[in-house]
């Protein structure tokens, strides 16, 4: 039933894994220039470690720390036995890179095989991997789980939805890897060609690398009558393969023999009570060439209570709320951009893309949400245009407490990338 026996440990054999892997991730981390200084200056090593609760005392990574040390200040090997360097896809800031020994490949590889494994993939399938190759780890990353599960896998790369839908066809592809924001422009651009999502053979897509809610799950299942499974990573943690949903879709398993997650109060960096919205912060278990210890990772989630029905007991994060720095205030009032798309993707007339603009004229800011319609819709009339402009914004009223000025945009009308989507554009 399970890939690995790991998937099966209890809670007691998770704990004492934890306990013996953290104290040789501390142990090995003290040898680098970084976590060397970091670990004295702190007072702390490995023997001070006895239970995965005495991660409390170590220091805190950051972001900015992963930046100083660009390019090699966090390794704890020689440079001649890394094999692979990736980076993070942030647009803004100095880079930040992440660099990976054999063995290092090795166990992402694994934990991504078993990852696919739990949400139904089988070496039988035909898996094409339609995200970006390159520095991001969307396209290698999954890439090498999904050989290693053993399927059949075609690394088509983002974007050129033609070839991609050739592949689909010619290879009777069974399983993808998609961005969620592609996926809903790659429906459409499927519906534009006279072709129905649904007639494809995709019985499994992995979709994940970008903040989506529940109802853009929804609708990428419903387009291509599939199933669709959340899929968490970021580079800083190997890339994909950290957190995934399995068949029971209710929220994503975090592989805890790779991985000590703790849900921390963003403000006072103390843990949230039980069952609480924070800011995820991993400690890496088992990675040789940079091991990193208790990483901000900005993402905001909660721990899942209860039990699993699929047995197994790594605990299960919650779909990704948004990013601790994606707050937006607006008018005063905080608002995350999950909240506008859920009130969006929840509406039939609305398409796959939107856009939150924000501007200044002055002391005045201006608050705008553009919004594609379905071209079902577009083609009626203008009082009925009218009236579904004014029920979206009071639909966003309700939810984030002040009117934008909603604009609808026909579809294909608004910037649609390759890659991670851009739902904001603050122009203040
Ligand atoms: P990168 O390291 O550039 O691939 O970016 C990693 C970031 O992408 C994470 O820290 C999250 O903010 C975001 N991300 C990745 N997967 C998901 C997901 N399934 N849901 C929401 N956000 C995600
Ligand atoms: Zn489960």
């Amino acid at each position: 039933m399970f890939l690995h026996a790991e998937e099966g440990l209890s809670r007691d054999e998770i704990r004492s894994l934890q306990t013996q892997r953290l104290r040789e991730t501390v142990a090995r981390a003290a040898r680098s220039p970084f976590y060397g200084k970091v670990l004295d200056e702190a007072g702390i090593s490995a023997d001070d470690i006895s239970s995965p609760n005495d991660i409390a005392r170590l220091p805190l990574t950051t972001k900015q720390d992963l930046r100083e040390c660009y390019p090699y200040g966090m390794l704890t090997v020689e440079v001649d036995e890394l094999v692979r360097l990736h980076a993070s896809s942030g647009t803004t800031g100095s880079p930040t890179a992440v660099l990976y020994t054999h063995k290092d490949l090795d166990t992402w590889a694994s934990l991504m095989a078993r990852c696919l494994h739990m949400a139904g993939v089988r070496p039988s399938d035909i898996f094409q991997n339609m995200s970006g190759y390159g520095l991001f780890t969307g396209g290698l990353g999954i890439h090498y789980g999904a050989e290693k599960l053993g399927c059949l896998t075609i690394p088509a790369g983002a974007g050129n939805s033609r070839r991609q839908v050739k592949l689909l066809r010619d290879f009777n592809v069974t399983c993808a890897h998609i961005i969620p924001s592609y996926a809903l422009y790659f429906a459409e651009f499927l519906q534009a060609e006279g072709i129905d999502p649904a007639s494809l053979p995709l019985r499994i897509a992995l979709i994940g690398a970008e903040p989506h809610t529940e109802e853009i799950r929804r609708r990428i299942e419903d387009l291509f009558a599939c199933k669709a499974y959340n899929s968490y990573g970021l580079s800083e943690m190997n890339g994909p393969g950290v957190a995934f949903e399995c068949e029971e879709q209710c929220g994503m398993h975090l592989w805890e023999d790779a991985y000590i997650a703790e849900i921390l109060n963003p403000e006072t960096l103390e843990p949230v009570s039980e069952g609480e919205i924070g800011e995820l912060v991993m400690t890496t278990l088992s990675r040789d060439g940079m091991p990193l210890i208790r990483y901000r990772t900005r993402d905001l989630t909660r721990f899942l209570p209860g039990e699993c029905a699929c047995g197994r007991v790594h605990r299960r994060l919650d779909r990704i709320a948004g990013r601790s720095d994606d707050m937006l205030i607006i008018k005063g009032v905080n608002i995350y951009p999950m909240q506008v798309e859920q009130v969006l993707m929840g509406m039939s007339e609305v398409g796959g893309n939107y856009l939150i603009e924000l501007t200044r004229q002055g002391t005045r800011e201006d608050f705008t949400v553009k919004v594609e319609i379905t071209d079902d819709y577009f083609v009626e009339d203008m009082r009925a245009l009218t009236g579904l402009q004014k029920r979206i914004a009071s639909r966003l009223r309700d939810e984030i407490l002040i009117t934008p000025r909603v604009e609808l945009v026909q579809r294909g009308h608004l910037p649609a990338g390759e890659g991670k989507a851009q739902r904001v554009r603050d122009l203040r």
